[in-house]
């Protein structure tokens, strides 16, 4: 009796031991549960940084202001003209300038954030950065995308991607033409003076002309002028001033050597002279 009591006992335990399997296999189910809720959270904050993804190239908006600084901005400041922040053209219009001023190439391999000094080998991962880690500094409220005045001002051409040149299309030519014309009527008003007469002529010849597929006039025929730095000029003077010094210091320093052997040989024809007493 007691044997099958035992027994009894022994299938009780294993009944309820497999009766446990398929509840610990279950019990792995909210896990997976889980997951999915980290899944769907994640894709949740996917979506949440996704409303940050700003839609206005940064490249394509750099390379706008290149032509803007060395094809345009030159000629303005020669007229002494000051661009108004109603024009498209204006620094305040670049979404990006903030940021691009808050980057810092140290050396080479050296790019520095900043807003957070933190340090990058490449200007890319910068630019990644400052989209991961400083997007709230973006003031997204206004359309403020340079790159989109990228057909006018001919970004092309300043960009590596000019070497892969496309075919000309008539109507983005015609396109391009039209957009150029009215940042030449707003930036710089016929109506308001001669000053602003000449330099929306000068627009006009600098970028609009060439939006033609009949082979017109190249874009920029006025040319380009890199503005002078302080920091270019200053070193130049500085250079200037410590070149007559470092020669100086040459001449002293040979003038030496040559009084030193002049020494030595008067030490070295005395000794002999002494010997041959
Ligand atoms: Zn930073």
């Amino acid at each position: 009796m007691e044997k099958w009591s035992k027994r009894l006992v022994f299938m009780f335990f294993c009944l309820s031991v497999c009766i446990q399997i398929p509840y610990v296999s279950s019990s792995t189910a909210p896990l997976q549960g889980n997951q999915g809720n980290k899944e769907s959270s994640a894709a949740r904050t996917f979506k949440l940084e996704d409303a940050h993804v700003v839609r206005c190239s940064r490249e394509r908006s750099r390379a706008a202001w290149k032509v803007i600084e060395e094809y345009l901005m030159p000629f303005v400041e020669q007229e002494r003209y000051k661009i108004s922040s109603g024009c498209r053209l204006h620094p305040d219009n670049d979404l990006y300038r903030d940021q691009e001023q808050h980057k810092h190439h140290v050396d080479i391999n050296e790019w520095r954030c900043g807003y957070c000094r933190k340090n990058f080998y490449e200007e890319k991962y910068l630019d990644k950065h400052f989209d991961n880690r400083h997007f709230d500094l973006l003031n997204t409220s206004h359309s403020r995308c340079l790159a989109d005045l990228c057909g006018a001002l001919h970004c092309d051409l300043v960009m590596d991607s000019s070497l892969h040149k496309t075919k000309c299309n008539p109507a983005a030519a015609a396109r391009n033409e039209h957009l150029c014309e009215s940042l030449a009527d707003s930036c710089f008003p016929v109506s308001k003076g001669p000053v602003t007469g000449r330099l929306h002529e000068f627009f006009l010849r600098q970028f609009c002309d060439a939006h033609t597929c009949s082979g017109g006039p190249k874009p920029f025929p006025k040319g380009q002028k890199k503005r002078t730095s302080m920091l270019y000029i200053s070193l130049s003077i500085l250079t200037l001033m410590l070149l007559p010094l470092f020669y100086f210091f040459i001449y002293l320093y040979q003038r030496g050597i040559k009084s030193g052997s002049q020494e030595l040989k008067r030490i070295s024809l005395s000794g002999r002279k002494k010997k041959s007493f």
